[in-house]
């Protein structure tokens, strides 16, 4: 790998004698990795079933390493979403913010959705997760994750976080600022980036990470979490951000990160050691830098959200399959019906891209089910289910969105499963099911 002299020459005065390993590791392939996602299945039960050799991550009891020849990324049990494909290093911001089910957590700069859905996992359907990007366009893939994990808790929005802290001053319990930056810690597993340092070093992203920051703090609650997390080893977006964060707002704290693996270094500032620096030469990840902030103050619960309506008659029948009633959070909005978040956040003045978990969508009399809403189902809470076996080649079939055979007695709306995990609705008349896998969410 050829690196730019000026990179090279900075990384040599931070890491000193280290740097020949660093250089060495560098030339080392970088080892591939995937977050199960706990809303479906757990990391003990997955093993059991895993198409793949799992090797723990040690940083992250959802995380596994896995060969360097398989393609976790064409699995059908990835499109059923029971796990994401999370480089290991990246699971360290998420896993460090201290996430508890009912929380209110932002994911400030969420694209494509990676530490989103981990903490979707951990609220465990409860609370509220906003998801945030910049980029309108990278949110459709934050949304599609979210979906496919099953995830119905979640604003996701692509606003500018100045407006959003207007909107939501000191709102949320948890905050992650996971920050655009020159990407110096993604050069092996995306060569690619090292052009792009060329263009746009750090001088580009310390201020942007500067006002992210502010927004951040805005936002977050007394008594809050902050991480901030970046994928370079510039000491100006590093432990610089981390002193004018404690510098501007003195109510935030830096804290120590818990149960820190012993491959994390600490941060390279006098008084910033309790910053983390991963290094490719360290562990078996790429090169991050995680921190974790506390905002002084003592917490308040947000609030619960509750309305009535009454569901529309078209959604009636449909909704009777649901084994367990909806809580009193449905709404419709102009013919999309949605259920939504446990707490609620304003947000008619921002650009939002979807609010809640879409039930379906209302069609000149009929009621057409969503694809988010049958991955947030299972055999348990719906009652017309069919199970295919993991190596069922109608699996395939069912992924490319073809029409599909089968001779049980179930007919009418049915939810088709790989095992017991949905991958679409299809409706079925005499043995076929027409196939209802929405686009997007086909294997292609
Ligand atoms: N957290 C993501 C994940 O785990 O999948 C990766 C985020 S990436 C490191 C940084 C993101 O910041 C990019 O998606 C970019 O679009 C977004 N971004 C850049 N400037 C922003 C801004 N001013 N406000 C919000 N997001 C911004």
């Amino acid at each position: 790998m050829i690196l730019p002299e000026k990179y090279t020459e900075e990384m040599k005065s931070l890491l000193k004698n280290e740097y020949d390993d660093y250089l060495a590791a560098m030339d080392q392939p970088y080892v591939r990795s995937i977050r199960i996602n706990t809303l479906k299945i757990s990391p003990e039960e997955f093993m059991k079933i895993s198409p793949f050799d799992l090797t723990p991550v040690p940083w992250c009891r959802e995380g596994f390493y896995v060969n360097e020849d398989e393609r976790p990324g064409t699995h059908p049990y990835y499109y059923a979403g029971l796990y994401y494909i999370q480089e290991a290093s990246a699971m360290i911001p998420a896993a460090v913010l201290p996430v508890r089910e009912h929380d209110a957590v932002l994911d400030l700069c969420a694209a494509p959705g990676g530490k989103s859905t981990y903490f979707a996992s951990r609220l465990n359907g409860t609370g509220v997760l906003a998801a945030n990007d910049i980029s309108a366009s990278r949110q459709n893939a934050t949304l599609k994750n979210l979906e496919r994990f099953g995830a119905g808790n979640i604003y996701v929005l692509s606003e500018d976080p100045e407006k959003l802290a207007g909107v939501w001053p000191e709102k949320f319990d948890c905050i992650l600022l996971d920050a655009p930056c020159s990407g110096e810690g993604m050069f092996r597993k995306d060569p690619s980036l090292i052009k792009a340092w060329e263009k746009r070093g750090s001088e580009e992203y310390v201020p942007v990470q500067k006002k992210l920051a502010e927004q951040a703090v805005k936002m977050l609650k007394p008594g809050g979490y902050l991480v901030y997390s970046t994928c370079t080893f510039s000491i100006c977006e590093d432990e610089e951000i981390i002193r004018f964060i404690t510098g501007t707002f003195p109510e935030m704290k830096l804290q120590k990160i818990p149960d820190r693996h012993e491959s994390f270094m600490p941060g390279v500032l006098p008084g910033f050691e309790d910053c983390i620096r991963l290094y490719p030469h360290k562990l078996n990840g790429e090169g991050h830098f995680t921190a974790l902030l506390k905002k002084d103050g003592i917490s308040a619960s947000s609030e619960k959200y509750r309305t009535k309506i009454k569901i529309p008659a078209e959604a009636e029948e449909f909704m009777r399959l649901l084994k367990y009633p909806l809580p009193e959070r449905i709404t419709v909005r102009k013919d999309k019906v949605l259920l939504l978040p446990e707490i609620s956040l304003p947000s008619d003045s921002l650009r939002v891209i979807r609010s809640g978990l879409l039930l379906g969508t209302l069609k000149k009399g009929r009621f057409e089910p969503s694809q988010a809403l049958s991955f947030a189902l299972s055999p348990e809470t719906f009652g017309n289910c069919i199970s295919l076996a993991a190596g069922d080649p109608r699996v395939i079939r069912c992924l490319r969105g073809e029409t599909l055979q089968d001779d049980s007695d179930t007919e009418g709306n049915v939810l088709v499963c790989i095992d017991r995990w949905p991958l679409c609705f299809g409706k079925k008349q005499k043995n076929t099911i027409k196939n209802r896998i929405e686009k997007g969410y086909r294997m292609l």
